[in-house]
């Protein structure tokens, strides 16, 4: 499993930004709501025998609690 694009981006004129996906998904760590959230980030999920892809959304700082030693989530703010 590739964990790939974890910036975010959150813009100042109103929209929330979702990124490739139409809406805000729920955060994949705790579940919870991601409206309004400064740290949402957005994970694409590849695996090598699969063509398909998954996307999962996530607060940054719940991510950040579950990644391998040594990974980090960093939100880049716009
Ligand atoms: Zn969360």
């Amino acid at each position: 499993m590739d964990v790939d694009d974890q910036t975010v981006a959150v813009g100042g004129g109103g929209r929330e930004w979702t990124g490739v996906v139409s809406q805000r998904l729920r955060c994949c760590v705790c579940g919870g709501p991601t409206d309004g959230s400064e740290d949402y980030v957005l994970v694409e999920l590849t695996a090598p025998f699969a063509d398909t892809r998954q996307w999962f959304g996530a607060h940054a700082e719940h991510l950040d609690s579950v990644l391998a030693e040594g990974f980090s989530v960093e939100v880049h703010k716009m």
